[in-house]
């Protein structure tokens, strides 16, 4: 049995990873925390999550919650970093879902673990779509450079950065099957007289509406035929089965920075 403290635990994430969290039989719900000042302080996690009484109210002291806990789960849209840092220096494992950090806090993550820190660290929890990373990368090799690849993604309307964590990730990757430097490549959103679409490059294109969890499309097209890999997640249960699924993986895993695809076992069948 491993506890679990839940960071952020009133956002739209937040309260469906105590939820998953209550319902799963091998770990319990040690503490969930809100950002100083939040209305929610003080409110029973539980019951923010719709799963009724629980017993764990949501407080602000996170270096109070990690004294009781095993790992800690963040996708809060703030204070990454700091909070971290308080998990792993408690001896805390730390999964972290929240998309747009800088390149400066990923170093900082990395820091962590080359100096003891268990970390999952992933833009996207969902199992489909790190098997979509893995389909995108064998696909732009196989395909080769023949063909004008655009990403599409649509999200809900409250959304506040774009593009989306996994869209910046599924280029990423195309990136490397390529061997093309990203900067250089990605053309987000194109707008007035952009003149003829060039060889190499990628289209980035990011949809807001209504409350879209979140669908990605990759499209691979030339004279002839185009080729579309979609996935679309209905729910944001799976991202929070995705990342329990991280916990487990980190209660046995040596000090690392890791994403899903060594979480789902994915890199070795690169
Ligand atoms: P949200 O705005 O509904 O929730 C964010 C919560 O974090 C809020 O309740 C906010 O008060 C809290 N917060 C902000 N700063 C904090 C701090 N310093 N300490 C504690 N809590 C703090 O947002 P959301 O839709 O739940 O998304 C949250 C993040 O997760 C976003 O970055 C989103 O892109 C990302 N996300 C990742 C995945 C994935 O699979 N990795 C899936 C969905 C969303």
């Amino acid at each position: 049995m491993f506890r679990v403290v839940i960071v952020g635990a009133a956002g739209r994430m937040g309260r469906r990873l105590v939820a998953n969290v209550l319902d799963a039989a091998d770990c319990e719900l040690a503490g969930a925390t809100e950002i100083v000042g939040s209305p929610f302080l003080g409110s029973d996690a539980g019951e923010l999550a719709g799963c009724g009484h629980c017993g764990v109210a949501v407080g602000d002291d996170l270096a109070a919650a990690v004294k009781n806990a095993d790992v800690v789960i963040n996708f809060s849209t703030g204070g990454v970093i700091e909070a971290t840092r308080t998990a792993t220096s408690a001896g805390c494992a730390a999964v972290i879902g929240t998309t747009a950090l800088e390149d400066g806090e990923k170093r900082q993550l990395r820091q962590m673990a080359d100096q003891g820190a268990r970390i999952v660290f992933a833009p996207n929890m969902s199992v489909g779509v790190n098997l979509l990373f893995h389909l995108c990368r064998e696909v732009a090799g196989i395909l080769g450079e023949d063909y004008d690849i655009e990403v599409i993604e649509m999200h809900h309307n409250q959304k506040k950065d774009a593009p989306s964590g996994t869209a910046v990730r599924l280029a990423e990757v195309i990136c490397e099957a390529h061997d093309w430097e990203y900067d250089e490549v990605v053309r987000n959103g194109r707008a007035g007289l952009v003149g003829a679409r060039t060889r190499n490059e990628i289209g980035m294109h990011a949809l807001r509406g209504g409350d879209v969890v979140g669908d990605h499309t990759v499209i691979f097209a030339t004279g002839g035929e185009r080729l579309e890999l979609t996935h679309k997640a209905s729910s944001r249960d799976t991202f929070a089965r995705g990342a329990l699924r991280a916990a487990r993986f980190l209660m046995t895993a040596e000090a690392g920075l890791y994403d899903m695809q060594d979480v789902l076992n994915l890199r070795e069948r690169k």
